[in-house]
């Protein structure tokens, strides 16, 4: 018998208590940084199944399985959930609230699947504790909070995760996506995009609104701004080359006849090039200072980049290597090239501040039937839910069982004995 299969027999055992956890933890989602009832139950189990466990950056939870000589491998699962109001319908569905950091009641919901990301973690940490003849190495099971405001993974490194693990040889993660349930979709290079987040403050000169001679109008100067910043994608980069610039907010005046004194915008970027990302920052700040100019604007504007998530760019040989193992054990039909999202992550963080390689897939979440029946009638964007929308939920089967089968397929490709 292979080591991955004697690692993973007797899995349909061990489904029922990932079933129970999973519902559990889908009716108890906690936001971002917050996920303390999360962290506990992690820590519990790990322990219980013997790792050595500790808390790193606060809610966030490391368990180490030494066995042996051999190399270490860090598997990485997120934990939080989002400030959703869950309407899957399903009989475990979250009616959970809590306060956000603005201070505002907000329901909760798992509308990323993260709930299925740490069960089948867990699952995969049990079944390589239960399978220790089989391997050697150190496996490390690693859970992080507050992947969705991208400062989880940051806080573990800052809290000295890089000293407090073994230096792992290799990163692994899995995000559950809209797709059949049962395909896995792996790719070498850009997966997933950085994005960046930027607060624009343009200043103008506020007047009454019958008086514009008098005012440097910044609703007029923001809307110049908005116009001229869709030009960057469409006339400055090449043809082909990927890159967003969304103006998600733009916020000005409070009366029909009092002409502001500023405006703000908030600009969303994506990019799967660190060059094109440069690309995007000089121009915005160069348009935005020109519209200023433009305008006659009193102040220079202020231009802040509030939040970033790194590029998640796959190591081509961590990925043939974990593609060719999942071809080995679910078919090649099972595993498909997945093209890049253009959402985004944090985990690369983790690899990048060990200086590690990683790969990151994903596994689909949707009823085969269902997700065949919406691509027959070109229904997928209206019938399937996406991630973080109110109706997201992985259906449990048979996601849990490939969820948990491709954690530890990919450990072993690292740590098994033999073939
Ligand atoms: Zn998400
Ligand atoms: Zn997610």
């Amino acid at each position: 018998m292979s080591a991955v299969d004697a690692v993973l027999s007797d899995l349909d055992a061990d489904l029922s208590w990932e079933r129970m956890l999973y519902q559990d933890l889908h009716r108890h989602p906690e936001l971002s940084l917050n996920e303390n009832r999360t962290a506990g139950i992690v820590e519990d189990q790990l322990t219980k199944f013997g790792y050595d466990v500790q808390r790193v950056g606060g809610t966030g939870v490391v368990g180490v399985l030494k066995n042996g000589s051999g190399p270490t491998v860090l598997a990485r699962a997120d934990m939080d959930a989002l400030p959703v109001k869950e309407a899957t319908g399903l009989p475990y569905s979250s009616t959970a609230t809590a306060t956000d950091a603005d201070g505002r009641a907000v329901p909760v919901a798992h509308a990323c699947g993260h709930d299925m990301h740490v069960t089948t973690l867990l699952g995969a940490a049990k079944k390589m504790a239960d399978g220790k003849r089989s391997w050697s190495g150190t496996y490390v099971a690693l859970f992080q909070p507050g992947e969705e405001v991208g400062r989880g993974a940051k806080a573990m490194i800052d809290d000295g995760l890089v000293r407090k693990i073994p230096k792992p040889d290799v990163a692994l993660a899995q995000h559950v996506m809209p797709g059949p349930a049962g395909r896995i979709g792996t790719a070498t290079g850009p997966i997933l995009s950085a994005a960046d987040s930027v607060k624009v403050v343009l200043y103008g000169k506020g007047a009454h609104g019958s008086m514009p001679h008098e005012s440097v109008d910044p609703v007029v100067l923001a809307a110049f701004v908005v116009l001229r910043l869709q030009a960057i994608v469409s006339r400055e980069l090449e043809p082909g080359t990927f890159a967003v610039v969304t103006v998600g907010a733009l916020q000005a005046g409070t009366k029909a006849n009092i002409i502001a004194d500023r405006a703000t915008l908030l600009l969303n970027l994506r990019t799967y090039d660190a060059a094109v990302r440069d690309k995007l920052v000089a121009s915005i700040a160069r348009i935005v200072k020109a519209e200023c100019d433009a305008s006659g604007s009193p102040k220079a504007p202020d231009i802040d980049y509030y939040e970033h998530y790194p590029l998640t760019s796959n190591s081509a040989q961590a990925n043939d290597r974990v593609t060719a193992a999942f071809r080995r054990f679910f078919g090649q039909q099972a595993v498909y090239e997945q093209s890049p999202v253009t959402a985004s992550e944090d985990f690369s963080a983790i690899p990048t501040a060990f200086g590690i390689p990683y790969t990151y897939w994903c596994i689909g979440g949707t009823d085969p039937a269902k997700y065949a029946a919406a691509v027959a009638h070109h229904t997928v964007e209206r019938d399937i839910p996406s991630n973080h929308s109110t109706s997201f939920a992985p259906v449990i089967d048979p996601t849990l069982r490939i969820g948990t089968e491709t954690q530890v397929v990919a450990a072993l490709s690292y740590l098994a004995n033999g073939p």
